[in-house]
């Protein structure tokens, strides 16, 4: 049997909102919980990015889609009673216009002759992705799959589609998805390279160090015209001052550790 690191969980997502109160406890019920950059667009679980940090712990998941899940409800309920407009109040030809916009992308992947295969580019890929930019991690490494999804951008625009039907046109779809999945795997990419040390489920041998001091903060990615641009957000630790997780329990761990259990610790 073969024995190797699976990807279980997407750690890192969809950059969400929040209100917090003076005290650091969520104001439920605003209409920033769980609002993503886009207005009117919310995210709660799998897909977005908050709750977990570099590691993916028990039930961090569970934490994730139904407390997030459950302030999200309210949140929505807030945005939509706090419009001054409906989208009734929206001339049809907005809608028209945008669907027209979105017919005639997926026209221009249906009408792509060209001779590369999206499956085959999606199986290098996801190799790629596997083998130098998952758990171990070296810059050099990381910086050649980069190069490289250029090079898979580019293949990208010239697949053939020898199907001609729009109804359920599975390679059409999988094209659309894929030229996202490019974009997302060079935000992983380019992310990886500029966080020199190791933390939580990412080791980088040259960097074997959780590193607090300089990168205790949270990668945010922005999609531009000229590939992603970086910025990042504070963590707040406020509540659980980080201590090194660690298997084998250091002294000031684990008096850390029994202080918290005797409800002296933060
Ligand atoms: C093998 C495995 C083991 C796991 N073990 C644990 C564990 O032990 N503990 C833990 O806490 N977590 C665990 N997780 C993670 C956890 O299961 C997930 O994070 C969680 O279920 C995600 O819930 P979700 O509702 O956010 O997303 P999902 O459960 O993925 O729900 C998304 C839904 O959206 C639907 N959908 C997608 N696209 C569209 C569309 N265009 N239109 C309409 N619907 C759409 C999908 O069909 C799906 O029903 C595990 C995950 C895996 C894969």
């Amino acid at each position: 049997m073969k024995v190797f690191p699976a990807v279980h969980y997407s750690m890192g997502g969809l950059w969400v909102d929040f209100e917090a109160n003076a005290s650091g406890d969520i104001v439920q019920g605003s209409p920033r919980n769980q609002a993503t950059s886009i207005p009117g667009l919310y995210a709660s679980g799998e897909c977005e990015y908050q709750y977990h940090g570099a590691n993916r712990l028990g039930a961090n998941s569970l934490l994730s889609c139904i407390y997030a899940g459950m302030i999200t409800g309210p949140a929505m309920v807030s945005c939509i009673q706090g419009l001054e407009r409906t989208s009734d109040d929206a001339p049809s030809s907005l809608f028209e216009a945008a669907r027209s916009e979105e017919q005639k992308s997926f026209q221009a992947i249906m009408d792509c002759d060209g001779d590369e295969n999206p499956y085959v580019i999606h199986w290098e890929l996801g190799d790629a992705m596997l083998d130098d930019v998952t758990v171990e991690r070296f810059n050099d490494k990381i910086q050649k799959v980069d190069d490289q999804i250029g090079e898979w951008r580019e293949r990208a625009n010239r697949i053939g589609i020898p199907d001609g039907e729009a109804w359920s046109n599975q390679m059409a779809f999988f094209t659309r998805h894929l030229r996202g999945m490019i974009e997302l795997a060079s935000v992983i990419a380019k992310g990886a390279i500029r966080r020199d040390e190791s933390r939580g489920a990412h080791f980088k041998p040259d960097f074997p160090e959780r590193d607090d001091e300089n990168w205790l903060k949270t990668t945010r990615a922005s999609w531009s015209e000229d590939g992603p641009t970086f910025e990042y957000e504070p963590v707040d630790v406020s509540i659980i001052e980080p201590r090194k997780r660690s298997y084998v329990q250091d002294g000031a761990a684990s008096a850390a550790a029994k202080k918290i259990e005797k409800g002296e610790g933060k």
